[in-house]
């Protein structure tokens, strides 16, 4: 954020930063813009005929308590930070690197859209992919040092951790529920209770 002295480079900034899809909120702390700036830019870029975010107005900024939860949003939040980190290097300790951010996002839409297709149904727990807003949360916690990566012993694998987690679960590579069979036995009564 050492561009705050370039009002050039700042609205080109917001500008990208709405068409990604960032919350009001998070273009307004990292331009420094005012909140009638952004609306102003919001208005040209729908008279270009661009489309901006739905939920850009919400003044929610998440952290790793309601980001990273369970194993399948501790993976998530491995993959996409996982992408920012080796884009953006060492400067992500420092500061947020937006542009390093937007990058690791595609990354991390792309990665996801292959996954989909052969994912199976057994995530019941319907997972909503991380926004960019959630991937700016994450970045700042680990910016912040509230957040940072760990190295797993047992598999080997690098993964994304944070201080505010709501999940006990280490290392979301190599965890296996514990009661799997358990677990699949409600799935089946779950399933069969309708009839
Ligand atoms: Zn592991």
């Amino acid at each position: 954020m050492n561009t705050r002295n370039n009002p050039l480079h700042l609205w080109v900034q917001a500008r990208e930063m709405a068409l990604m899809g960032y919350v009001t909120r998070i273009i307004i702390l990292e331009t420094g813009l005012t909140d009638k700036q952004v609306r102003r830019i919001y208005r040209d870029l729908e008279d270009d005929g661009m489309e901006v975010g739905k939920n850009r107005t919400s003044n929610t900024i998440k952290s790793g308590a309601s980001l990273v939860t369970n194993q399948l949003s501790k993976l998530h939040a491995s993959l996409l930070m996982g992408f920012y980190r080796q884009i953006g290097g060492s400067t992500i300790e420092s500061s947020t690197c937006i542009s390093a951010l937007n990058r690791a996002y595609r990354m991390y839409r792309a990665a996801n859209t292959e996954i989909a297709p052969v994912s199976s149904p057994m995530g019941k727990e319907a997972f909503q992919m991380f926004t960019i807003s959630d991937a700016w949360c994450l970045a700042s916690e680990m910016r912040s040092g509230d957040a940072m990566f760990e190295y797993c012993g047992v598999c080997g694998s690098d993964f994304f951790t944070s201080v505010n987690q709501a999940t006990g679960i280490h290392c979301p590579h190599c965890f296996q529920p514990q009661n799997a069979n358990g677990r699949a036995m409600l799935a089946v009564e779950v399933f069969a209770e309708p009839a």
